[in-house]
């Protein structure tokens, strides 16, 4: 393949009138563009077709929709210039526009119940945030003569993304050959995605990333990580750039599918929010000059998602994700409880109780994020990043008991679950008198249990705990993050103050 053969078509070219999206336009543009996805083998030449990933193509249609739906296109989406965008590109400059994005994140969180975990909303926060703070990436450079200006390309690309209404996907770590090793040090140099050469087209990069959740989408951001280790200044690791799933070259190998093509009554979530990850594959890929924001810069790299405040606007998204998750089992959970009649025993109250708990801390810390917001220092009203800091590294480490406790107030309920086809078969009379509820007809019922099974025992689940688990980072490098940069002195000089205290009292309360 020559250079002219990998040649995309420009920002200008790919670009329509400028909008929030419908899912037909959505959808079209996925059937005319199609990601490279690879799954079980073969290639998915039409993902909205395509029995693995129709499904999913079908629900984030349905997130488009949802922007021009009577009820919500106010708050989902916002006018600037005339024109109506998807709100999660907007730019907050006060409190106020934090609480509305916010809350538009919930209305959409909430259409998922929480677990679809990388709406498009997540990437047009980083985007966002990303093009406002550009300036970011002024001091990179190419290494030959070429005239490009990154911070330009980062604030064009924000733009393009908004305009077309774009859903991204990204990926951030290397291929998982040998952690004990820098990507230099690998047996081949191009395992870890690398540069390979400047051309007067672009850049040419080669090698593999881990993992890029939602490949179902229009164009993956290979945004500068902070996970790059290096002993020199510059590498061949360090970049940011964006292109289409399809660009020549790419390839997405999917894991093996949990949507199994089972009715949605059986498989509520599973059939729906099969968000798919895949491993990228860039074989010499031609990322164009107007698509590239960063090479070489090691530090600027590592520091971009905090440098450019994208983290805090993606954790905030996360944030309000996760108090409709919680939100979710919690009424699941309830609805089984209520479904039983077990509400009485102490024990049940107890372990709704700590659902509440959660759910209660998760609010608590998005209010506060966004209550000791501040602009950043390109105007950008920022959402606070202690809250967010304890909320990412809250959730990962308690999400676990929420699938834990639908299994302990759930029990044989949750194993028991007959399905719609036995439902309408031979022995669905006595499916009906023997597995109705309390409160409810044997078919509510069954419907309650199986979705308390795609929360919490189903492979969908296990995947989900998993995802909770590492979506946002290694757990244990993030509470190491957290404990480097917060700022323990007050508390510090406190104890030291008391433990100088002179007698009973301190300075003021004596002789009183
Ligand atoms: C379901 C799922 C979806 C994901 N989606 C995306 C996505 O869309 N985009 C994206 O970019 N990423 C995604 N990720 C990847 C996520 O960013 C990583 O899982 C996370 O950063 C951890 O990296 P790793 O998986 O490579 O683990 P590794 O770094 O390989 O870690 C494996 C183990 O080794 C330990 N370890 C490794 N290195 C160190 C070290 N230096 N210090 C201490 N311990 C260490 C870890 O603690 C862990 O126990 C996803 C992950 C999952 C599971």
């Amino acid at each position: 393949m020559t250079v002219a053969d990998k040649k995309i078509p420009s920002m200008a070219e790919m670009s329509g009138q400028p909008g929030a999206k419908t899912g037909a336009e959505f959808l079209e543009r996925l059937r005319r563009n199609p990601p490279t996805l690879y799954i079980d083998g073969q290639r998915v030449e039409d993902p909205t077709t395509h029995p693995s990933t129709k499904n999913m193509s079908a629900s984030l249609a349905g997130l488009y929709d949802l922007q021009h739906s009577p009820e919500y296109r106010d708050l989902l989406t916002f006018e600037e210039g005339g024109v109506r965008y998807g709100r999660s590109f907007m730019v907050p400059r006060t409190k106020e526009d934090l609480r509305t994005i916010g809350e538009a994140h919930r209305v959409r969180a909430n259409y998922g119940l929480g677990f679809l975990g990388r709406a498009p909303d997540y990437m047009n926060a980083n985007v966002m945030a990303a093009g406002e703070g550009a300036d970011y990436f002024a001091r990179s450079k190419p290494k030959g003569d070429y005239a490009v200006d990154f911070s330009e390309n980062m604030r064009r690309y924000a733009r393009f993304v908004r305009d077309n209404d774009l859903c991204l996907t990204h990926a951030l770590t290397n291929p998982q050959v040998n952690r004990a090793k820098l990507e230099g040090e690998l047996p081949d140099p191009y395992i870890a995605l690398g540069i390979v050469e400047e051309t007067p087209e672009g850049v040419i990069v080669r090698g593999a990333r881990m993992m890029a959740t939602l490949p179902i989408a229009d164009e993956i951001l290979i945004f500068p990580s902070t996970v790059l280790r290096s002993n020199d200044k510059e590498s061949i690791y360090a970049m940011g750039f964006a292109v289409p799933c399809n660009a020549p070259g790419i390839s997405f190998q999917c894991r093996e599918p949990i949507d199994v093509g089972r009715d949605p009554e059986d498989h509520p979530l599973s059939s729906r929010f099969d968000e798919q990850d895949a491993f990228v594959i860039f074989d010499d890929v031609l990322v164009p000059w107007e698509r590239v924001f960063l090479l070489y810069d090691v530090e600027l790299a590592n520091n971009a998602y905090a440098g450019t405040g994208a983290v805090l606007h993606m954790a905030y998204q996360v944030v309000n994700l996760k108090v409709a998750k919680t939100e979710a089992f919690l009424g699941t959970a309830q609805s089984i409880v209520n479904a039983i009649g077990s509400g009485q025993f102490q024990h049940v109250q107890s372990k709704m109780a700590e659902i509440i708990v959660m759910l209660e801390i998760m609010k608590g810390l998005e209010v506060a994020a966004r209550e000791q917001a501040e602009p950043n220092e390109y105007g950008v009203m920022t959402p606070a990043r202690r809250p967010l800091d304890a909320a990412r590294n809250y959730y990962p480490a308690n999400h676990a008991r929420l699938p834990e406790l639908l299994q302990l107030l759930g029990a044989s309920g949750i194993i028991m679950m007959p399905s719609k086809a036995d439902r309408e078969g031979p022995l669905g009379e006595q499916i009906a008198r023997f597995l109705q509820a309390g409160n409810a007809s044997a078919e509510d019922r069954l419907k309650l249990f199986r979705l308390a099974w795609d929360m919490g025992m189903s492979s969908f689940a296990g995947r989900q705990e998993l995802y909770e688990r590492y979506f946002f980072g290694d757990p244990v490098r993030m509470h190491s993050a957290l404990y480097e940069v917060y700022d323990s002195t007050e508390a510090v000089q406190r104890i030291q103050d008391f433990l100088n205290r002179d007698g009973m009292y301190a300075e003021g309360g004596k002789n009183q």
